[in-house]
């Protein structure tokens, strides 16, 4: 029998509105020898991601949902410690979906090995992975910005919000962001260089701010919020405007009905269209080419919310919805 042990994090029940830590379960599992083929692999930081809310449900949604009683999945980063598999050797760094656990045993399906001289390893999760890669292809090709309009992004100073709104100005685009706290609003204008941030928090009137910061209207809107933001950027879209569905955080937990000016999209000839990022992975060798080109110039620059040990977790994930975190949110699960 192995001896080694490993601490994952199970559901033990489904949130009916807001998540909470009753959720989730701390459970010591031993750790299975691998067989012919596997990998062991160390987690050293783990994702947490909005879109996790929607695994908790149990109803048809583009990620599979969670089980109750069973370890959760999500994005991690870790070291090969063992490898029965030609593929990989122990030392490699790789990037897995088999997070909210210490350590994976798995086949290496979907298993990507990185490159630790593009960048930290925690950046793997964020700006170098997924919710890069979304802000990527999201903005090129759903977005399909051009030199001089205006895109406007909310959740600005996010994970893919940041990264939306800096390759929106190395793609020559105006740029307003909006973020919920002066800390952020003064991080994407000093530091991401959007041209105007707003605090949605303490506008007062979202729409008459957002109307100020893009005199010309807004060609492209990057939607990761819903509610209120999507009824502000459907009232300043110009014609033949883009609007990219790309999440909507507000509504994870509380459902907010449908903007009541959605039909403005029909006078206005706009395009609204959704998209996972998932679909557009065979695009990532071309993502990493350019990212790392942007990072090299100085042109990309990101921050990172780190929460230590696999038991604060939930609280990580719980804090996406409250703004808790400053860029990327992940969770520390063992030195480098
Ligand atoms: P972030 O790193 O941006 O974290 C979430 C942020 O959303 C919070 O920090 C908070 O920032 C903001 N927020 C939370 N609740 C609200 C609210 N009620 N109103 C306004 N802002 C709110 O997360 P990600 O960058 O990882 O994700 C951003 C969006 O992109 C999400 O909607 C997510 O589901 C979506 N997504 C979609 C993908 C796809 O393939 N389509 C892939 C990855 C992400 P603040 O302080 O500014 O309020």
């Amino acid at each position: 029998m192995s001896a080694q042990h490993s601490r994952e994090i199970w559901l033990k029940s489904r949130p009916e509105k807001w998540p909470s830590a009753e959720n989730y379960e701390l459970v010591e599992v031993p750790v299975p020898e691998p067989q012919v083929g596997e990998i062991v692999v160390k987690n050293l930081y783990m994702s947490v991601d909005p879109y996790m809310r929607g695994r908790m449900r149990d109803a048809k949604s583009y990620a599979d949902a969670w089980q109750i009683g069973e370890v959760m999945q999500g994005g991690a980063v870790g070291e090969v410690i063992a490898s029965r598999s030609p593929d990989f050797a122990v030392g490699d760094y790789v990037v897995t979906g088999l997070g909210w656990r210490e350590i994976s045993v798995s086949s290496t399906k979907g298993i990507r090995k990185i490159d630790p001289s593009l960048g930290p390893l925690s950046a793997f999760l964020g700006t170098l992975g997924m919710p890069g890669m979304t802000a990527y292809v999201g903005l090129k090709k759903i977005g399909e910005p051009k030199a001089g309009e205006t895109l406007f992004v909310s959740a600005a100073s996010g994970a893919v919000g940041a990264n939306v709104c800096q390759i929106g100005k190395i793609l020559g685009c105006r740029v307003v962001g909006s973020a919920g706290s002066d800390e952020k609003v003064a991080w994407l204008k000093e530091e991401a260089g959007v041209d105007e941030a707003i605090n949605y928090k303490t506008v007062g009137n979202l729409e008459a701010a957002v109307a100020q910061a893009c005199p010309d209207g807004i060609d492209v809107y990057f939607e990761n919020v819903g509610g209120d933001h999507l009824v502000t950027a459907l009232n300043l879209m110009n014609k033949f405007g883009r609007i990219v569905l790309c999440g909507m955080i507000a509504m994870y937990n509380e459902p907010i009905p449908c903007p009541p000016n959605l039909g403005i999209a029909i006078g206005q000839h706009l395009r609204l269209q959704g998209f996972t990022v998932s679909t557009y992975w065979d695009l990532y060798p071309q993502f990493l080419k350019d990212m790392g080109q942007w990072i090299g110039e100085g042109k990309l620059k990101w921050k990172e919310t780190v929460v230590e040990g696999l038991e604060k977790a939930p609280e990580a994930f719980i804090g996406l919805f409250k703004g808790a975190n400053f860029g990327k949110m992940v969770v520390k699960l063992a030195d480098e």
